[in-house]
């Protein structure tokens, strides 16, 4: 087996807000995750469950408050912003939202060209027009793009535009942060294949990140679910899906989506919200929504993520298949 592309080891991160910071926000606890070249790792959960955090502590656009980040085997948690430099080129994001991330006043050309541009690999973006108009094909847009801007683009074709950007220094990581969440699910399908065919093509690996357990089924080959923070489940994706060991979890698999798209959040079939990070619950942080949970227990200890390959933090997991 061949080193993995990117390990995190009990990587924590506590913000802090409010009125003179006084508050501490533990929005990523202790996470331990590993991802192999070419492969595609899912992360799960409600919004508000770090998940986001998590991608850019990935990527070290945050830095860790505690534990360790290796990208091919360099240690990154705790390098510069000069040393990351030539290991930025070699990871790459997706955002959520194409409307907020692609810059209105630049053209497509421009926005595409950019990080060849930074990097220093063209000298202008004209001079990289033919990697861009290389990209844009890959990611199925035409010429007619090079000299629009951005307004002149629905959300499939900017989040294609984004994608494109993303791949111009030819990263093997791209962390993909719910690329698709923003769009209507006809574009979705469209979108989400063209990134399953980048990969094929360019053997790249990819951390995807939604709040919904069907497509990250459709996408990963391992898939971590996160509760405020924490990793609560683990494991391959038969595993997950089909023998889901944490009440979380099985939750999770029973949600269906609001039809309202001003809101399209998850509805999961749970007493109760998710609690904010700065208010964890004390024990079990899943314990006031868990029909599993005993008191004397669950809300006094936490337990800990046991089990390979399939891992569930929970005192009273659901029963493990028989064998
Ligand atoms: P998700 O992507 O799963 O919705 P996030 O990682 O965005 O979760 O947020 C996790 C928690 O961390 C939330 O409680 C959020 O309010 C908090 N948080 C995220 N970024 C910051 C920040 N820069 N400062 C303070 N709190 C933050
Ligand atoms: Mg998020």
């Amino acid at each position: 087996m061949s080193a993995p592309l990117l390990t995190l080891e009990s990587v924590s991160k506590v913000f802090r807000s409010g009125v003179f910071s006084r508050t501490q926000v533990p929005a990523v606890r202790e996470v331990s995750l590993e991802l192999s070249r070419g492969e595609t790792l899912g992360i799960v959960g409600e919004s508000g469950s770090g998940k986001s955090t998590l991608a850019r502590l990935a990527l070290r656009l945050v830095a860790p408050s505690s534990g360790s980040i290796t990208f091919d085997g360099v240690a990154i948690h705790a390098l510069d912003d000069r040393a990351l430099r030539p290991l930025r080129r070699r990871m790459q994001i997706v955002f959520q939202d194409p409307y907020a991330s692609l810059n209105p006043h630049h053209d497509v050309r421009t926005i595409v060209a950019e990080p060849l541009v930074v990097h220093g690999l063209a000298k202008s973006a004209r001079a990289a027009e033919p990697q861009v108009r290389e990209l844009l094909a890959q990611v199925g847009l035409g010429e007619d793009t090079l000299e629009r801007f951005p307004s002149a683009f629905s959300g499939g074709q900017r989040q294609r535009i984004a994608i494109a950007r993303a791949l111009a220094l030819e990263p093997e990581l791209l962390v993909l942060d719910e690329p698709t969440s923003a769009l209507d699910v006809s574009i979705q399908a469209q979108v989400v294949a063209l990134l399953e065919e980048l990969q094929r093509r360019r053997g790249l690996a990819y951390f995807f990140i939604s709040h919904d357990l069907a497509l990250v089924e459709h996408m990963a080959q391992r898939i971590a679910v996160m509760y405020l923070g924490r990793i609560v489940e683990v494991g391959p994706r038969e595993a997950i899906v089909l023998r889901p060991r944490h009440p979380y979890t099985r939750a999770l698999l029973g949600a269906v989506p609001t039809i309202d798209p001003e809101k399209r959040r998850l509805r999961v079939l749970l007493p109760g919200e998710i609690p904010s990070a700065t208010r964890a619950p004390s024990g079990c942080a899943f314990h006031p929504r868990c029909e599993r949970a005993r008191p004397g227990v669950c809300d006094v200890r936490e337990p800990e993520l046991e089990g390979s390959p399939h891992a569930v933090r929970c005192f009273f997991p659901l029963d493990p298949p028989t064998p």
